[in-house]
């Protein structure tokens, strides 16, 4: 058996994969470069820590569910100039995390609220805090079959376990009294345990709607805006956008040009309507 052999036998039952797959590397490479045997270990078991701190990333991410994978530097702020970069700068350095506070992302479709929130909740993982993503929706319905079968508590644990919960799509559909008893009681259990990053596509006034009943709507938003960052996103659907420029709808500029003939009549706040999402 070749010394390699034998460090590779070593390496299997110890199960250092990521150095066995780069061991022949890293050893032609010591052998040119000739560091200190201090460096040299170093260089060994960052190769095997590294990978795992990958690993254990991916894993992590996979848990949270995200609908997808995006993050800030994929956010063109020029498009929303409606948002204030100091405080995203601020909510990057995640002390909202840190202090359990909650974030609510609020405007209309497609002006990247989700984004924002898949941003943080990855920035989060990155930083070794655990994230969960639901809508608000799958959320209500999961918990409201929890506690028919009577098992409520055991499942309320699902959410109330991450440090960052993304509770996305507040408000698109009302939720009915066991929905909004459900939703006060996460939003109470989590009060200063963890954070809630929330969008909602409902200015606060509008939350009475939602829960149909003004008090609990009171109740819950007390709680969860003690500690609280606002984002208020007043600005156009970045998915429209993406139509505008496939041609499907009137480009601002095009509007300007007068029509020949009499065109159709395409109003000129068709950009502005809101996107279905
Ligand atoms: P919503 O506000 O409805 O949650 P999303 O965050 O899902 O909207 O955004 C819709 C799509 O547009 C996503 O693919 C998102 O990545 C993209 N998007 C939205 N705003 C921006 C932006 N300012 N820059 C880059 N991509 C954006
Ligand atoms: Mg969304």
């Amino acid at each position: 058996m070749t010394p390699i052999e034998k460090l590779q036998g070593s390496l299997t039952t110890l199960g250092l994969k990521a150095i066995e797959a780069r061991l022949e590397a890293l050893l032609e490479h010591a052998a040119k470069s000739e560091p200190s045997y201090a460096d040299f270990l170093d260089e060994v078991l960052s190769c095997e820590s590294e990978a795992r701190r990958s690993r254990y990333l991916r894993a992590r991410l996979q848990l949270a569910h995200l609908p997808y994978l995006k993050n800030f530097d994929q956010f063109d702020f020029a498009f929303q100039p409606s948002i204030d970069e100091r405080q995203i700068r601020e909510l990057r350095s995640l002390r909202f995390v840190h202090e359990d506070s909650n974030v609510i992302f609020l405007g209309p479709p497609g002006v990247g609220k989700t984004h924002l929130s898949v941003s943080l909740a990855e920035a989060s993982i990155q930083s070794g805090f655990g994230a969960y993503f639901i809508t608000a929706h799958d959320l209500v319905t999961d918990l409201g079959r929890a506690y028919r079968e009577g098992r409520l508590d055991r499942r309320m644990r699902v959410y109330l376990a991450p440090r960052v919960l993304v509770i996305d799509e507040m408000g698109y559909l009302p939720l009915d009294d066991l929905g909004a008893t459900i939703f006060f009681q996460l939003v109470s259990a989590r009060y200063e345990r963890g954070s809630i990053i929330l969008t909602s596509n409902k200015s606060y006034g509008e939350w009475g709607s939602i829960f149909g009943d003004p008090i609990i709507a009171t109740a819950i938003l007390d709680r969860l805006l003690h500690h609280s960052t606002t984002i208020n996103i007043r600005g156009n659907s970045y998915r429209l956008k993406d139509r505008q420029r496939a041609g499907l709808l009137p480009r601002p500029e095009d509007q300007q040009v007068p029509p020949i003939v009499a065109a159709p009549t395409v109003g000129p706040n068709r950009r502005n309507k809101r996107d279905t999402a």
